[in-house]
């Protein structure tokens, strides 16, 4: 950590030895070229740039694009480089604390706190101190690492059910939101939440019945998929708080026997409640998978594959459908063959006729969560790959490379799962076919 923040020290040095008289703007643009590239081939910055003679700011930036960007620099356009200003203490860092979810305060709304997942929460963390909200109050922590210190449970009025909001420009799959819960207990250095989750907490609403009664009322998206598909991972994992929440007893019940499919996504192995309730074809729980060796660097405190997969088979088992999401795959050093396992291990693992469905999409940010990133995980290497500001403003690998990704994975899987149906999320429609 302390060799990272020594690293943006240096770097900022080598920019100014570089170009002493570039106004502050062009410095930082410098500076931040050389400690990317410097962190991702863990060289000197004093060795930049060593061998050129450097007279202008517009020469140095060329080089070093060359440098850090060396799949796309020929090839994007000039503003498809995103260099703000570096800021590595923007942030505190990640908590990264392997424990099991034990709120110290409980904050509950007085409309819901005799309801069933009240008591619960109660019963289950007596030791928690509890603060009775009057009306909707701001509450949670300032530190978005000790959101698990404060569990909220509300009413919720309004976000019941929506279509997933997708991206500008991508092909739409068709999927349904059920906002079931803010806020996760997991700490994927890429997460979205982090940058997006303004309260920090975990909040979960005690009044699922309101949700499954909207369901009756809304015109879904359908999409490529014969039915209508429904799931509620969106701001949190679908399963990591079940044995709390209980959703899906209430959401199993509501949905045995009718067209809709519903989906819980997860990287939990929270699985004990839907053992436990009468099987239906129609209920997927999805795993997101990824190699173990990205799982250990990348998705600390979730489950290992292995976990995940062996939590599949008996979801299969017991009668429930399953679902894979290789989302985000991340480039690393040998991407193809641990990709490739992560296939092989799945169809070694999970019957494959409970597989309703496998997505793919490759890792893709904000801007604003890249710098979320660099300072709550400064040791990150996800952000040592190219990322260009892409067709619907986020940062993508180059278009190129995310072609390779879906050339070499997509026929693996259509290959390993003849009967599947297998998509790419979020991604345009160039790379489609
Ligand atoms: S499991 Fe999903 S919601 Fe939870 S931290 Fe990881 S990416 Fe975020």
């Amino acid at each position: 950590m302390k060799d990272i923040l020594n690293l943006a020290g240096l770097a900022q040095k080598r920019a100014q030895e570089l170009l002493p008289k570039a106004g502050i703007n062009k410095q930082r643009e410098i500076t931040r070229l050389i400690f990317e590239i410097c962190k991702r081939d863990n060289a000197n910055p004093e060795n930049i740039l060593q061998q050129q003679k450097i007279t202008n700011f517009e020469q140095a930036k060329k080089l070093l694009l060359a440098l850090r960007y060396p799949v796309s620099y020929n090839k994007a356009q000039p503003n498809a480089f995103y260099l703000p200003k570096l800021d590595l203490s923007a942030l505190p860092d990640a908590k990264i604390r392997q424990t099991d979810f034990y709120p110290k305060n409980i904050f509950i709304e007085k409309e819901v706190l005799n309801s069933a997942l009240a008591q619960r929460a109660l019963n289950k963390f007596p030791a928690a101190k509890l603060t009775v909200l009057e009306k909707k109050t701001l509450c949670g922590s300032t530190n978005y690492s000790e959101r698990k210190e404060n569990l909220v449970i509300i009413k919720e009025n309004f976000d019941f059910v929506k279509p997933c909001p997708c991206t500008k420009n991508c092909v739409c799959c068709g999927y349904n939101l059920v906002n079931l819960g803010f806020g996760c207990a997991y700490e994927c250095q890429y997460c979205f939440l982090q940058q997006y989750q303004n309260l920090h907490a975990i909040v979960l609403p005690a009044n699922i019945q309101d949700f499954l009664a909207k369901i009756n009322t809304v015109k879904f998206r359908k999409g490529p998929f014969p039915h209508i598909r429904i799931g509620s991972g969106e701001f949190t994992d679908s399963l990591l708080f079940d044995d709390l929440t209980q959703y899906s007893t209430d959401i199993v019940n509501f949905f045995c026997g009718r067209d809709e499919y519903f989906e819980f996504k997860t990287k939990s192995t929270n699985i004990d409640n839907l053992l436990k309730l009468k099987p239906a074809p129609n209920i997927v729980a999805g795993w997101s998978v990824n190699p173990q060796n990205i799982i250990d660097s990348v998705e600390p405190l979730t489950r290992p594959l292995c976990a995940r997969l062996e939590a599949a088979k008996q979801i299969a088992k017991h009668g429930f459908k399953t679902a894979f999401h290789f989302d985000p795959v991340i480039l690393h050093q040998g991407w193809q063959e641990n990709y490739s396992s992560v296939i092989e291990q799945i169809k070694n693992t999970v019957p494959q006729e409970s597989i309703a469905w496998i997505s793919m999409g490759t890792l893709r940010f904000s801007r604003e969560l890249k710098k979320c990133i660099e300072s709550r995980f400064k040791n990150n290497f996800i952000l040592d790959g190219e990322f260009l500001l892409d067709f619907d403003g986020k940062m993508r690998y180059p278009q190129q490379l995310r072609k390779q990704v879906y050339q070499t994975l997509i026929p693996k899987l259509k290959a390993a799962f003849p009967n599947t149906y297998v998509y790419l999320c979020m991604e345009e429609a160039a790379l489609q076919s």
